[in-house]
């Protein structure tokens, strides 16, 4: 009989990697207190702490350079691998899937050596990267543009249409909260086969649960303030200004809306939206794009909903790695804080947990042999 892998967690992460476990011949159950469901119901505060709701979502090409730190580098290649699968599905399922694919396009005002080491004969080497000329800025405070091809989910579409796909190949579901990844280990879980009555020994659990739910003093959170409104957009625009503010938009597709952006506050936990903060986010960012207003009916941009998401943050990077439990208690391959970037990095997660997960299971079976 097949292993057993639980998967704590139902965001983003925790669905990829379900289903590619599951892909590499595993019993897989997910365990979580929170699971997708329509974005229009999602109560604000109550689940503040499940932030794959809250998010844009789009991929946005984060340059490495010689200089940038180890992380950068394997977060640009879990990025790679996240838009051949985003690809994939969408070519396979272009109307039920929630993913879009158009153009994204970039303004900085001031620019860092990963951007200036960007030339027209060393591009990024991304789909359809090009640089723009100074004739296409949208005013002379930004020095630097490009544009390039890339792709943008609406979440809870996305996360759902993962959801059914987990459970129609026979992926089983728990709702509960956990203490611990560890915790994972003693849950009583029914046999995948009818005939067979035994308790379910399971093999392996990953730690999908965003915030960690292990003691982690390079774990916080990034809040971000988001404002929601009807009309759509022909690209995902992001300018990075000098003082360090981000102006973006993110056209969710599928009725979605468009997601006007948006802050990025460490260590801020507050959950009640800034009506100012949001006057301020629209009015940046029709400034920069004011293509935006092509579509309204009436002139300006309409507000459906300001969004307060907090991404789950590691100083230095995501934790994606295994452990083995004290005393030999169990193994659990952590993928966990995946702050801003989890959408963008979710499939390169995806295959590396699965090698983990298989890399040890299989040298477990190797030793009993
Ligand atoms: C405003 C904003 C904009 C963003 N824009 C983008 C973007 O454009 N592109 C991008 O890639 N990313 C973006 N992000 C980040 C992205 O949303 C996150 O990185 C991603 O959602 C994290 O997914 P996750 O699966 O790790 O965590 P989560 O979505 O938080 O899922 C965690 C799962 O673990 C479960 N869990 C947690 N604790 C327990 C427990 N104790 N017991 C049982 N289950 C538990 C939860 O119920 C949930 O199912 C944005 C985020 C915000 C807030």
């Amino acid at each position: 009989m097949p292993e057993h892998v639980v998967v704590t967690g139902a965001g983003v992460i925790g669905l990829s990697c379900a289903i590619l476990l599951q892909e590499a011949g595993y019993y897989v159950t997910i365990v979580a207190r929170d699971f997708p469901g329509p974005f229009e119901t999602m109560d604000p505060i109550a689940q503040i702490n499940y932030t794959s709701p809250w998010g844009g979502a789009h991929n946005r090409w984060v340059p490495p350079h010689a200089a940038s730190p180890p992380s950068v580098h394997r977060e640009h290649a879990f990025s790679l691998v996240t838009f051949s699968h985003m690809q994939r599905l969408h070519s396979a399922h272009p109307h039920t899937a929630g993913i879009t694919f158009l153009k994204g396009i970039e303004y900085i005002e001031s620019p860092g050596p990963e951007y200036k080491a960007i030339t027209a004969s060393n591009p990024l080497p991304v789909p359809n990267f090009r640089l723009l000329p100074p004739s296409a800025f949208p005013d002379d405070k930004v020095t630097w543009a490009c544009e390039y091809d890339t792709w943008c989910v609406n979440p809870m579409v996305y996360c759902s249409f993962l959801l059914r796909r987990f459970v129609h190949r026979g992926g089983r579901l728990l709702k509960r909260t956990l203490r611990s990844p560890a915790e994972a280990f003693s849950l009583s879980l029914p046999s995948p086969s009818p005939q067979q009555q035994e308790k379910v020994t399971i093999s392996a659990v990953v730690n999908a649960s965003g915030t960690g739910l292990v003691p982690d003093s390079s774990m916080t959170v990034t809040r971000g303030q988001t404002c929601l409104v009807a009309e759509g957009c022909d690209a995902t625009v992001t300018r990075q200004n000098a003082d360090g503010s981000w102006t973006f938009c993110v056209p969710r597709g599928f009725e979605g809306g468009t997601v006007i952006g948006g802050t990025k506050e460490l260590g801020n936990w507050a959950v009640e939206p800034s009506v100012a903060v949001r006057e301020q986010l629209l009015e940046s960012f029709v400034r920069t794009y004011p293509k935006i207003l092509e579509g309204s009916k009436t002139g300006g941009l309409t507000v459906l909903r300001d969004i307060v998401g907090r991404r789950p943050t590691r100083v230095g990077g995501p934790r994606v790695e295994s452990e083995v439990l004290p005393g030999g208690a169990g193994f659990v391959m952590h993928a966990y804080g995946l702050g801003g970037r989890g959408y963008e990095l979710s499939w390169g997660v995806a295959e590396e947990v699965v090698r983990k997960v298989k890399g040890y299971l299989n040298e477990q079976e190797r030793s009993r042999l």
